[in-house]
């Protein structure tokens, strides 16, 4: 089995890149891709980690795109570190998160909920910090009693701290992973917001004309009967299916790598069938 969606301290994951793989060798998945958000920084400690384990190690990253309806996340594949088309633009993502941060900060103030920079920095060990770090600084102020309830009250879409940050369009994150050689896939289409099959059809028809390579059919909680609904969907729309467990340790609990929840199973196959040409 493998996991093609995992995030480690580089970006808001609570395990370091040579952790994430000594927990994948040890629960003896033959590859995973580390995709933290913006950043490719944890690539090269995970490298050497995989090497030593007999674990394969895909590059990627994740992106959060424009995208109206819902949240419209991209797992980037086979993205090389070091300079390129969208490894270029990834800095400029992460200037306009910690801008985006600083005002949630502010906003936070303002609620009666007071966090420092420090609070942030003292958990988040790299170079890409987001909304869970601040959950956990909420958790241990007692403003919260978990990340999830810092989220569902404040920092979630449409609630009080909730603050817009630059983002891709699509279409332009699919070309510039093209461009880079990559492999850019949707994640967890069930965030999407799509509610009826018109607009399953306009999306999938769009971002396959785009260029989109693949789309998660395999998440944590998507039943046996929803791979299968996203598999036919994949392949209607000339898409490959992926799937991960967006392994996040404490940030995510109850998420484990390669199970999700217990029932996540990706198979090596799907890992070939991607492999850029
Ligand atoms: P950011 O990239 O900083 O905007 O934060 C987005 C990340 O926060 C996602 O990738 C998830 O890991 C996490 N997240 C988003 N929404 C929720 C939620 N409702 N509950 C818990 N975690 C969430
Ligand atoms: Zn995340
Ligand atoms: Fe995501
Ligand atoms: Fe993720």
């Amino acid at each position: 089995m493998i996991d093609l969606h995992v995030h480690s301290t580089a970006s808001d994951g609570s395990e370091s890149p040579t952790v994430v793989v000594q927990l994948a060798a040890a629960a003896g998945l033959r590859a995973i891709a580390l995709t933290d958000h913006d950043t490719q920084a944890g690539i090269v400690e995970a490298r050497a980690e995989a090497a030593r384990t007999g674990v394969e190690l895909i590059a990627g990253t994740e992106l959060s795109v424009e995208w109206a309806q819902g949240a419209m996340h991209m797992v980037v594949l086979f993205l090389e570190p070091g300079p390129g088309p969208l490894q270029d633009r990834l800095a400029e993502l992460r200037k306009g998160r910690s801008e985006r941060n600083a005002r949630i900060v502010e906003r936070l103030v303002e609620l009666g909920l007071p966090i420092s920079d420090s609070e942030i920095l003292e958990l988040a060990a790299g170079e890409s910090v987001g909304r869970p770090h601040i959950a956990a600084v909420m958790v241990n102020r007692g403003y919260v009693e978990s990340i999830f309830e810092a989220f569902d009250r404040y920092l979630a879409w449409g609630k009080p701290a909730y603050m817009a940050r630059p983002r891709l369009s699509p279409e332009e994150a699919i070309g510039l992973a093209l461009e880079s050689q990559a492999v850019p896939i949707v994640a967890h289409p069930h965030t999407l917001g799509l509610n009826t099959s018109e607009e399953v059809s306009t999306t999938l028809r769009r971002l396959a004309g785009a260029g989109l390579v693949g789309i998660e059919c395999y998440y944590p909680l998507y039943s046996p009967f929803e791979r299968e609904g996203y598999s036919a969907l994949a392949a209607r729309f000339g898409l490959k299916p992926s799937g991960g467990s967006d392994y996040h340790g404490t940030y995510k609990p109850d998420v484990e790598l390669g199970i999700g929840r217990g029932n996540l199973a990706v198979a090596d196959g799907l890992l070939d069938a991607l492999r850029p040409a």
